[in-house]
């Protein structure tokens, strides 16, 4: 469904990616893990348009889409769901999803997704006439993958869905992903948190340094000994 080929990319002075190739399945549930500064988020920002390759191809159920803008990516079914979350915090959860169907016409393709989301996230359905700006941490994250969701994308890009969590929001951040990806959603993962991640996902990358450096299934992951050593303190 996904693929980069030797794809080079980074910021005006600074070359981040070197020679990724990755692909994500249709259906599958992938993470790309490593350290800070590795070039995860470069990485998805590539592919959602934000940043555009140096080289290399970047290809979406077999089209090129290296060069799209971010709103025509997000057209062709591939949702971002970044760290900084980009909430409305002086609109209500409500009109943050609303936001997010934006480009969508059909009110009953709406009513779905919204209808999704709240069986995901009942959190959200409770609070939904809160202002976002008020929400917990967990609760913002949940409301930043429930905006994600609204243009029925057929691919989920998320971004650190730990990041600034307790455990216990993070493990709801985790099974509502699991959940998504057993109703058949496509996703790629970008995590911290190794342990966790590759329990819950099929597959996994290990970037370093702009590179791919170890490529398996979780469970062969969680064996390698270089992911044990740098990754899980064992
Ligand atoms: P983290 O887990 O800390 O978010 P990461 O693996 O996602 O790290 P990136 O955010 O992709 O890493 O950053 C990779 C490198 O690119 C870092 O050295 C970072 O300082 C640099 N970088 C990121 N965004 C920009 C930008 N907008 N302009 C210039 N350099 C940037």
């Amino acid at each position: 469904m996904l693929e980069l080929r030797n794809v080079e990319s980074g910021y005006q002075l600074l070359q981040v990616l070197w020679d990724v190739t990755l692909h994500v399945d249709e259906g599958e549930f992938v993470a790309l893990l490593g350290p800070n500064g590795a070039g995860k988020t470069t990485t998805l920002r590539t592919i959602a348009g934000l940043v555009q390759p140096i080289r290399g191809t970047v290809s979406f159920r077999g089209r090129s889409i290296g060069g799209l803008a971010p709103h025509q990516v997000s057209r062709m079914g591939i949702g971002y769901v970044s760290e900084s979350l980009n909430l409305f915090p002086a609109m209500s959860v409500l009109e943050n999803l609303l936001v997010g169907a934006y480009a969508v016409t059909d009110k009953t393709k709406i009513r779905a997704n919204m209808d999704l989301v709240f069986e995901l996230f009942p959190r959200l359905h409770e609070r939904r006439d809160q202002l976002a700006g008020t929400l917990s941490g967990g609760e913002r994250k949940m409301l930043a993958i429930g905006r994600g969701l609204m243009p029925s994308p057929s691919l989920l890009l998320v971004d650190e869905p730990s990041l600034g969590l307790a455990p216990i929001p993070t493990l709801a951040a985790f099974e509502a992903l699991k959940q998504l990806s057993q109703r058949g959603m496509t996703i790629l993962l970008v995590e911290q948190n190794v342990n966790t991640t590759l329990r819950l996902v099929d597959r996994a990358y290990v970037l370093e340094q702009g590179r791919i450096v170890l490529e398996g299934t979780g469970e062969r992951l969680l064996a390698d000994n270089h992911v044990q050593e740098a990754y899980l303190g064992i």
